[in-house]
């Protein structure tokens, strides 16, 4: 019997925001949409414009549509998978690099080149396990050391590999509407794209991570400063067949769903794109390499696991409360 993450469970990003109280003159604003194939909520503080739900949902709609998305026709990632070669501008130049750091710094643990193994099964329409000589097709096509960054152009050195950015994109997104805010002066947001949140503004703010066994709890409140958190989980999208579940975070090395023994990985980082890169990293590594992969980026990740352990690195400066009867905080 199959059975299909609800749409509740892929929005369940698990947010909670502590606002400080701001004079009544200060606009504010709450808005929601769906883009990125995800939904998008938001909740921002003070600000020059009048129209800042509608300045969000244009920069993340544009940053997808021109540049990330593999399936918009003409985006950057469209192009360079067609025709194999595209000429970045400085912007997506450094997305490509940092990414590519990623990839050779997790050992290849976060790939942005699976996009055929992906698409093989499917998660985002009706999924399936894949044929086994059609997977291994498509893994041979995959590795971050097919793409090539020189002489301004970016080219894939594999023809078949397929850019995909699911692991990062939400998180460059982050990134982009934390510019336009900071450029508009406001006091305090809290903007959360699926699974990434954004924490904006002076003063503390409280993050839950979700309960992956269900229900409406958190496993744990994070108490963390202005910065990105982004967490990958299993049951965020998955199926099941023959009582085995498959979800969508792969490991590379096989191309089947990465089996770490976490459920969720939650990376908190000032970087949006290394918070969302680096949890999905971090769920295909596991615990210890998981660890050492976030230090390298001066980030921190909090793991869950399937016996409800939460996992933290001693010292870590964020407080972290359980919420849930049946998690235990392990340190390290
Ligand atoms: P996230 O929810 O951020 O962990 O991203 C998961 C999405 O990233 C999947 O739906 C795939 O599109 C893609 N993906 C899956 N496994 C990997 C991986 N090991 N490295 C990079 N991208 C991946
Ligand atoms: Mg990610």
């Amino acid at each position: 019997m199959k059975k299909i993450a609800t749409a509740a469970a892929i929005i369940a990003a698990a947010v909670l925001a502590v606002f400080i109280i701001l004079d009544a003159a200060t606009p504010k604003y709450n808005f929601d949409f769906f883009a990125m194939n995800t939904y998008v909520s938001g909740e921002v503080e003070g600000g020059k414009s009048d129209d800042i739900p509608q300045e969000v949902e244009s920069i993340i709609g544009t940053l997808d549509t021109k540049i990330l998305s593999r399936t918009a026709e003409g985006s950057f990632v469209y192009n360079l998978n067609k025709n194999g070669e595209a000429v970045p501008d400085a912007e997506v130049a450094a997305y490509f690099s940092l990414l590519a750091e990623v990839c050779r710094q997790s050992g290849g643990a976060f790939d942005f080149t699976l996009g055929a193994v992906s698409d093989l099964w499917n998660f985002g329409g009706t999924p399936s396990i894949p044929d086994s000589a059609e997977l291994a097709d498509a893994l041979s096509h995959s590795g971050y050391e097919k793409i090539s960054v020189a002489d301004g152009k970016i080219t894939l050195t594999d023809k078949s590999a397929v850019v995909d950015f699911g692991a990062s994109g939400k998180g460059i997104a982050l990134d982009s509407v934390k510019s336009f805010l900071d450029a508009q002066g406001a006091k305090r947001a809290v903007i959360s794209v699926g699974g990434s949140v954004l924490l904006c503004g002076d003063g503390k703010f409280t993050v839950g991570i979700k309960n992956p066994f269900g229900g409406a709890d958190y496993a744990a409140r994070l108490t963390v400063n202005e910065c990105c958190v982004s967490t990958s989980g299993s049951y965020e999208q998955y199926f099941e067949e023959s009582g085995k579940r498959y979800h969508h975070i792969l490991d590379p090395q096989t191309g089947y769903p990465a089996e770490s023994g976490v459920i969720s990985a939650t990376v908190i980082s000032e970087s949006g794109l290394l918070s969302d890169a680096l949890s999905t990293a971090c769920f295909v590594l596991g615990i210890e390499k998981g660890f050492d992969l976030a230090d390298e980026f001066g980030a921190t990740v909090i793991f869950v696991t399937e016996g409800g352990e939460i996992h933290c690195k001693d010292g870590a400066e964020i407080k972290i409360d359980l919420d849930s009867e049946g998690f235990t905080l392990v340190t390290h």
